[in-house]
């Protein structure tokens, strides 16, 4: 097994406590941003729950755990949406109730884990919360979400929870040390909002110099030199991760109009000082934190046109 990353550390420790004392609880939440690589403690978890020997770890031997590793123990169920982006059904956890209901094909736990606990429809979560209400013995269900604000209240109250944010500063910057033998530029972090597996790709990939290309367009544009379209066209692929890129750099720039020079500050933000005043970069960045939550809650815009929209806006002129 690899060992965890380290910012699951002390969550691991609290669980292996827990399943050491046999008191893991019947409804557990657990609430982790993403890019933290949350599948590997999930699976963890899994492997731990399901082994006949657990002892701190699971041992990989006995009979469950080699069912897991074949992904086939019957006691193990995990509740996806059948496609990308869709929802969790009422009926994929009507399934999840009667697994509930039924007594261990192996004598050991059965363990449901359903994620992203916030792609339920409300009518799946309905039909949760009865099964959460009357727990049976030696069943747990683990709900993994990215944020509990999208899962219903009656939900989240009968889970006992456990957040993890993104790691600290030391943490991180240790930990791609150890990762990379490339150099990690001091924006790196920052840039991809401490994010482990967005900055080690940032850094290890081609998203580096594709930032670098964004960047320098938009400081073109910004000199009213530059080509919108191309640059609209270039944001609409990717589109969440190009426009949080540009939202910390608008940011960063703000910053530089009072005079703040922070070490981890993107080097474009500086440019971008001199060239757009501190009112329009304040304006614009909260019109793209606007953008990029309406661009992420609904499907089918068109995305080219909305940020060419807001990238003409740096020139003063109104489009739409
Ligand atoms: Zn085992």
């Amino acid at each position: 097994m690899s060992p965890l990353y380290p910012w699951f550390a002390p969550l691991w420790q609290q669980w292996q406590a827990h399943l050491e004392q046999d008191r893991f609880p019947n409804a557990a939440l657990l609430v982790a941003k993403a890019g933290l690589g949350v599948d590997q403690l999930v699976s963890q978890f899994s492997q731990a729950v399901m082994c006949s020997n657990y002892a701190a770890e699971p041992c990989g031997f006995c009979h469950s755990c080699q069912l897991m590793a074949s992904s086939n123990h019957p006691d193990f169920h995990r509740v996806v949406p059948e496609k990308e982006g869709k929802a969790i059904t009422v009926d994929q956890i009507r399934q999840c109730n009667r697994v509930a209901q039924e007594s261990s094909q192996l004598a050991g736990y059965r363990l449901i884990v359903i994620e992203p606990a916030e792609a339920m429809n409300e009518s799946a979560a309905n039909a949760l919360l009865k099964t959460l209400e009357t727990p049976s013995a030696k069943c747990l269900f683990l709900l993994v979400a990215t944020s509990a604000s999208q899962l219903l209240p009656t939900i989240t109250s009968r889970c006992q929870q456990w957040h993890v944010g993104e790691p600290d500063s030391v943490v991180l910057t240790q930990w791609l040390a150890e990762q990379t033998e490339l150099p990690v530029p001091a924006y790196a972090e920052h840039l991809n909002g401490h994010s482990p597996l967005q900055t080690l790709r940032f850094i290890e990939g081609k998203e580096q110099s594709r930032y670098q290309a964004i960047e320098q367009q938009l400081l073109a544009v910004t000199r009213q030199q530059g080509d919108v379209v191309k640059l609209a066209k270039e944001l609409a692929t990717e589109t969440e991760q190009s426009l949080s890129w540009l939202w910390y750099l608008l940011t960063d720039a703000q910053k530089c109009h009072f005079g703040l020079a922070l070490p981890t500050a993107i080097p474009g933000a500086s440019v971008l000082a001199q060239q757009v005043s501190y009112d329009l970069l304040y304006t614009q960045s909260e019109a793209l934190r606007e953008l990029i939550e309406q661009l992420t809650t609904h499907s089918g815009l068109n995305r080219e046109l909305l940020i060419l929209d807001w990238l003409i806006k740096f020139n003063g002129e109104v489009c739409l």
